[in-house]
């Protein structure tokens, strides 16, 4: 069966060639090109410019000229950074005060899937009433073109990394860094963040050695940063005795971190270091979503500070951290926002808190995991219609009366020894279970008691 084209939040993604060609690219510029004319979100005077950038995928300089020829033929400039992170554009959307921006990656599916990642002037992916409006703009060809007088241009940067770079680096102390000339192996997957994370490394001083670092979209290992994909970069940092390994998706906005005994620590570890080096430095609440573990929490708690729980969604994560001057935020896939840098997620923004906890405390990774402490997470998927979802939701509600229960994503049951998130996906007719808890043991016992809702209603 043909796949669809998902449009959803966050923008549209497909399979390159079937159901996402230069026509739909073109298209959906010039729907996001016609909402920002129409005022998108706060009017702007004058002349609008979108920056747009795109990951190391072989189908995004052709995805990127299409967007940017649908923008143009809207009226809208385009600054065109060319190959660079997703958060680079989020950087530079503000930093050239564009009207939006947009990123061409499929972030970590396979090489054959592209996408059309759009943001708004506040570098954030447009709130569900913006996204529903561009994307109806999209289906029904509604666009406002304008003459070839009027037409936009495109001109390109060259300045993205150096700027992207240098916010980073206002965030730590390079010196304290810098001085302990830390060992260290990058897996960049053959995407986008081979090279400006590279250049940020070398800056704060470190000694690396870059496994799959250039940018030729051919990716070495199925790209997500988890475990199973990373046995290269563990086998490399125990090769070269180094003291750290960190692992990029390909549009570098996740990071995942290898410890200094080529032990893949969890990804959810990446959010609990950056918190707890600023929670040592300065007081202010933390945002993340509901599915990421308690690690922040505990982290916070230490520090007198407070951890606001979101939707699962890198937009609803950036909004609150906006809404509550957040000092840290991000997900526990391993992306971590500091406002200071863009409310983007940000591999370089994760690698420099990082080294930066470690050149403070004089700890090692496995050191600063075992400080941290740790739990037992595991998750699971479903199928289940939007009918079955509820009342797999009601039944959960009546088996788990005794825990805290949050229900602006899904359910989730917080009990002392452990949580339970259960959502719908938002692209597909699966319900996610996730679970974490004190041990294996008392973790499988709250999985277990979902499946069996599950199979005594769908059997
Ligand atoms: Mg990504």
């Amino acid at each position: 069966m043909r796949e669809q084209l998902i449009i959803s939040i966050s923008g549209l993604r497909g399979i390159v060639g079937e159901n996402l060609t230069e026509r739909v690219a073109a298209d959906y510029g010039r729907a996001f090109g016609t909402f920002l004319k129409s005022g998108g979100v706060g009017k702007r005077a004058g002349r609008l410019s979108v920056c747009i950038g795109r990951d190391s995928r072989g189908s995004g300089p052709m995805l990127a000229s299409a967007v940017a020829e649908g923008l143009c033929g809207v009226g809208i400039d385009v600054i065109d950074v060319g190959l660079v992170p997703t958060p680079t554009v989020g950087v530079m959307v503000t930093h050239l005060d564009c009207a939006g921006g947009v990123i061409i990656t499929a972030s970590h599916n396979p090489i054959q899937y592209n996408g059309i990642k759009l943001l708004l002037g506040n570098a954030v992916a447009p709130p569900v009433d913006a996204a529903a409006r561009i994307k109806q703009r999209f289906l029904d060809k509604r666009f406002d073109p304008v003459d070839s007088a009027r037409r936009g241009r495109t001109i390109l940067n060259e300045q993205a990394d150096a700027t992207h770079i240098k916010k980073v680096l206002a965030i730590v102390d390079k010196e304290a860094v810098s001085a302990k000339r830390f060992k260290v192996v990058l897996d960049s997957v053959n995407g986008a963040g081979g090279g400006i994370a590279k250049k940020l490394l070398a800056e704060l001083g470190c000694r690396v050695s870059a496994i799959n670092g250039e940018p030729t979209g051919l990716f070495a290992h199925t790209p997500e940063p988890i475990a199973e994909n990373l046995t290269e970069l563990c086998a490399a940092v125990k090769a070269e005795r180094a003291e750290i390994g960190f692992a990029q998706d390909p549009d570098a906005d996740r990071l995942a971190i290898v410890d200094e005994a080529g032990r893949y620590i969890s990804e959810e570890y990446t959010l609990a270091m950056a918190a707890k080096h600023i929670f040592s430095k300065r007081t202010g609440k933390a945002a993340t979503n509901l599915s990421t573990s308690r690690m922040i929490d505990d982290v916070a708690r230490k520090a007198g500070c407070e951890v606001i729980r979101t939707p699962v969604g890198e937009a609803n994560v950036a909004a609150a951290m906006l809404e509550n001057n957040c000092v840290i935020g991000g997900e526990g896939n391993g992306g971590i926002i500091d406002l200071r840098v863009s409310p983007v997620r940000d591999s370089l923004v994760g690698i420099a808190l990082v080294l930066q906890l470690m050149a403070e405390t004089g700890m090692s990774v496995s050191e600063v995991v075992a400080d941290i402490g740790g739990y037992y997470m595991t998750k699971t998927k479903f199928a289940a219609d939007a009918g079955q979802a509820r009342q797999i939701l009601d039944r959960a509600k009546a088996a788990f009366a005794d825990a805290r229960l949050d229900t602006s994503d899904g359910c989730r049951f917080d009990f002392d020894d452990g949580w339970v998130h259960i959502r719908s996906s938002n692209t597909e007719p699966v319900m996610r279970a996730i679970v974490e808890a004190k041990d294996r043991e008392i973790a499988q016992g709250y999985i277990d008691a979902v499946m069996k809702i599950r199979s005594e209603l769908l059997g």
